[in-house]
């Protein structure tokens, strides 16, 4: 599913944020990334998740190199084949749970009726078929990120990625949104996660160690 080879992302500015970055990522795994702040855990995720390109090797995602993509290509990509969680959730604050979720098929091409129709079922997968109409201001932080996962995988991509999913999480409700990773990645679905979290990476079945730019 994933395979870089000597990447290097070098930040405008100088700063070298991956080092010679080689890994492979088969289809249906789950893998955590670890490292302190700084070793380039989010510059990975964004180069997996072809938000952004290196500065030189190679990165395919699902057999396509994406150095090779138009930025069309590179929105397709990430459309069909890659859902975004993030620490900070990044919900549109006046809308609903129901079109929040909604909206991760915009790119898609798809009617805003079958969208929404879709958006109920998926929020009911993450245990929130009774919040359709709130907006975030009116969920707690584990329920805002029950939705922002919802919203990542209403498209069902193949890969989920995740930016410290728990981290403004108390400590249950953290424990419920890995749980829903868990049984994402149970039906099929490629899970790599940045975490801070010890307890949550030595739980997953695969980490990746990151230290000043490179895979300790
Ligand atoms: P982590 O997620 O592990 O905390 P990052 O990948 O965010 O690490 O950052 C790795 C390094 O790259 C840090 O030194 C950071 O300051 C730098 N960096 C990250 N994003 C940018 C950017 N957009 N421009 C310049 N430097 C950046
Ligand atoms: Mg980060």
């Amino acid at each position: 599913m994933i395979e870089l080879s000597q990447v290097r992302k070098v930040y405008p500015g100088g700063v070298t944020a991956l080092d010679d970055v080689s890994l492979s990522i088969p289809a249906g795994s789950l893998v955590a990334i670890v490292g302190p702040s700084g070793s380039g855990k989010s510059t990975l995720l964004h180069l997996i998740g072809a938000l952004d390109v290196p500065t030189s090797g190679t990165v395919r995602i699902d057999g396509r190199d994406v150095a090779s993509l138009s930025d069309s290509g590179l929105s397709r990509l990430r459309a069909t084949t890659i859902g975004f969680v993030f620490q900070q959730f990044h919900l549109a604050p006046g809308m609903s749970a129901l079109d929040n979720v909604a909206d991760g098929l915009l790119y898609a091409g798809v009617p805003l009726s079958s969208r929404r129709r879709r958006a109920a079922l998926a929020l009911e997968r993450v245990g929130l078929g009774h919040r359709l109409a709130h907006r975030p201001h009116q969920l707690s932080g584990g329920e805002r990120q029950r939705v922002a996962v919802a919203r990542a995988v209403i498209g069902d991509p193949p890969l989920l990625l995740a930016d410290e999913p728990t981290g403004n999480l108390d400590s249950a409700s953290g424990s419920g949104v890995m749980e829903l990773l868990r049984s994402l990645h149970s039906g099929g679905t490629t899970v790599v996660v940045i975490t801070h979290d010890r307890d949550i990476a030595a739980s997953l079945p695969r980490q990746i160690a990151m230290l000043d730019g490179r895979v300790s």
